[in-house]
């Protein structure tokens, strides 16, 4: 097998240990890292293939229950009144997930207006309806933070 060193620039070959290309004087020295770009691609794809379900996992599963154990502890309890409910366009197991602004109540303090987005199962639906109220509990130190009791 005889290497050759391909230049990008012209496609003259040249020796395996030229450093310039005889053709165009194209410096060949980072020719052979191109031979990586393959590889690279492929760590890509599984970064990706990877990545993706564990960011769903991570923003559906993993980092809303670590926050309800941590409201379940430490929130306020509070009520909210749903002013408005949209189904967004992500589904997990065929539930849709419904953002909802809610007017929240905790004692000592104005009611104030809250976005919460949550999957809501399908048979629970109904009970997200403008206008129902619900028992919340409130993270102490961010307001925005409410999940339904
Ligand atoms: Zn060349």
């Amino acid at each position: 097998m005889i290497m050759a060193k391909i230049c990008p620039n012209c496609n003259t070959k040249n020796s395996n240990n030229a450093e310039f290309c005889q053709g165009c004087g194209q410096e060949l020295e980072n020719v052979p890292q191109s031979t990586r770009s393959f590889p690279i691609i492929l760590i890509i794809i599984i970064i990706v293939a990877v990545g993706v379900p564990l960011y769903f996992v991570w923003s559906f599963v993993i980092g809303p229950s670590m926050n309800e154990n941590y409201l379940e502890q430490n929130g306020i309890n509070g009520t909210a009144e749903i002013l408005d409910a949209q189904q967004t366009q992500t589904f997990v197991n065929n539930n849709p997930e419904i953002k909802m602004t809610l007017l929240v109540s905790v004692p000592g303090k104005e009611p104030y207006k809250v976005t919460y987005k949550t999957v809501v199962p399908m048979v629970d639906l109904s009970k997200v309806q403008p206008g129902n109220k619900w028992y919340v509990l409130v993270d102490p130190k961010d307001p925005q933070n409410v999940i339904f009791a």
